[in-house]
């Protein structure tokens, strides 16, 4: 069997890599590093943790985050299988001795038969004689590859800086004090003229919420990351501060809309947010991208009225950052449209994170296992974690068609937002009956989601032929 290539010995490569060599194909691990190394990582070890050493929650019942863990025990990963043998004390999340963990994942990498390291850097797109690829090449891609990259899938399609506007949960926005409108109802192709979600704003109101954002704790740019203001994508702190009106006459202009609730009374500002995902679980912030801190960032955003109880699925955030516009470009089993044979994985998929971007590389390594071994190989169900964030990478997300030459689609951490909803009667009911209320029911739900998603996947794990790791 000829090899499959993977560029980039990160957190999804190396998973990727693994995947592949224990369904018996040869792999070729291409990573750069020490030949040449990132603004970032530090060490030549592979799926080195270039920041936090936190895997996040490994609570399987009541986090998405836990879920995709208790999943990936289940496939086998390796990255999961490294970080609970190099575990420290963390609560309910999973972290990890950083040293032990890269250390590990590379020993075991280089013990496996099946797979070569070459330490060089990929300057160019695979060769064509390189029929199966993946491009794992992460948030920090080396210049000449990205270049190569945009050249293949269009300038716009690989962006380079993620400048982020919080994502919020439908649930937790107070539709008494907000309305559905379109401005100006105007009904775009396969819109509704309802499409966004408006948060009316008084003067004293609006005035109040300038005067947050621009005393505001902000994060600053690291040196490398220079200051990429660009696309008309400014912060909207850096609005606030050009001028108390700037935000008024950009994204939050009242114009064209009629708050339904109290129609006589002229908004002075609106916040408008536009659905995020085709279930409709989570709406995104129109205009808000932002570099405030976190902490800061959820309190200044719940001044705004029907926000609330704003739950965010992610905040804000501008960081250098090179990913594809990937609903557009990847068919649902990772692979360029315009080049079968060539798959990516990882952050640079549109995913965030170090449990995600190794999740994507594992199904990533086993979509390209199947085509090599001329096995069929059906994703995992949406109902799970692995199919939810595989779904929002390649097909679940909206793209923008209103703002024509804008793009939505942003990085994102596995949540459950991006889960279809239960089926009704899925919540058990309370001891003695009756219904959940309030934080309960929130309690509720995320257990029968957890359940949900872990049922259907080990039920997607016993039919899947490929689901099984030859020991
Ligand atoms: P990486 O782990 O970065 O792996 C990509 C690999 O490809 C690297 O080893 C690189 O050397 C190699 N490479 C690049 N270009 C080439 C080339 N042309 N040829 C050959 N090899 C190449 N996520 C979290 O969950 N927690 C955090 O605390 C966190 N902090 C972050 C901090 C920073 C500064 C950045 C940039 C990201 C952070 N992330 C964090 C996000 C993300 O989870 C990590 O970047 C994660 O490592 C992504 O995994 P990956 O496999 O896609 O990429």
């Amino acid at each position: 069997t000829s090899p499959v290539h993977v560029i980039g010995g990160g957190l999804a490569g190396s998973e990727a890599a693994w995947q592949l060599a224990r369904r018996g194909v040869p792999v070729i691990l291409h990573e750069m590093r020490p030949v040449r190394g990132t603004e970032a990582h530090k060490t030549d070890g592979l799926a080195e943790l270039v920041c936090s050493n936190s895997f996040r929650s490994d609570d399987a019942t009541s986090n998405a985050v836990g879920v995709i863990h208790a999943e990936m025990r289940l496939a086998g990963s390796l990255i999961i299988a490294c970080a609970d043998k190099h575990q420290v004390p963390a609560g309910s999340a999973l972290a990890v001795d950083r040293d032990g963990f890269s250390q590990a994942v590379t020993a075991a990498i280089e013990a496996e038969p099946l797979i070569t390291i070459a330490r060089e850097e990929i300057t160019g797109l695979p060769p064509e004689d390189w029929d199966q690829a993946i491009i794992a090449t992460g948030p920090l891609t080396a210049p000449d590859l990205a270049a190569a990259i945009a050249a293949q899938t269009g300038q716009d399609a690989l962006a380079f800086f993620d400048a982020i506007a919080p994502i919020i949960h439908t649930e937790s926005i107070d539709m008494d004090v907000c309305w559905f409108q379109s401005r100006y109802d105007k009904v775009g192709p396969g819109g509704t003229g309802k499409d966004y979600i408006n948060c009316p704003m008084t003067k004293d109101q609006y005035d109040a919420f300038v005067d947050a954002l621009i005393a505001g704790d902000k994060t600053e740019f690291k040196e490398w990351e220079g200051t990429p203001y660009f696309d008309g994508c400014l912060p909207i702190e850096v609005m606030a501060e050009r001028g108390r009106e700037t935000l008024r006459h950009g994204p939050m202009k009242p114009m064209g809309l009629t708050n339904a609730h109290q129609p006589d009374i002229k908004a002075y500002a609106v916040v408008q947010l536009r659905q995020d995902n085709a279930l409709g679980t989570l709406y995104n912030m129109v205009g808000f991208q932002t570099k405030l801190r976190y902490g800061a960032q959820a309190d200044i955003i719940r001044m705004i009225p029907g926000l609330e109880n704003a739950e965010f699925a992610r905040l804000g955030g501008l960081h250098r950052n090179t990913y594809l516009n990937s609903p557009l470009l990847l068919d649902p089993t990772l692979q360029l449209k315009s080049r079968p044979g060539l798959r990516f994985a990882g952050q640079i998929t549109g995913c965030e994170g170090y449990v995600e971007s190794a999740a994507v590389g594992l199904m990533a390594g086993r979509f390209a296992a199947a085509e090599r071994l001329g096995q069929a190989f059906t994703p995992p169900p949406v109902t799970t974690a692995f199919g939810a964030l595989i779904n929002h990478i390649t097909g679940g997300h909206i793209v923008s068609d209103d703002e024509p030459g804008k793009r939505s689609f942003q990085p994102m951490n596995i949540n459950f937002g991006l889960f279809p909803p239960l089926e009704p009667g899925a919540i058990v009911r309370p001891e003695g009956g009756g219904r959940f209320r309030g934080k309960d029911k929130a309690v509720a739900r995320k257990l029968a989601m957890s359940q949900r998603a872990l049922a259907d996947f080990a039920d997607w794990l016993a039919v899947e032929p490929l689901s099984q790791a030859a020991e």
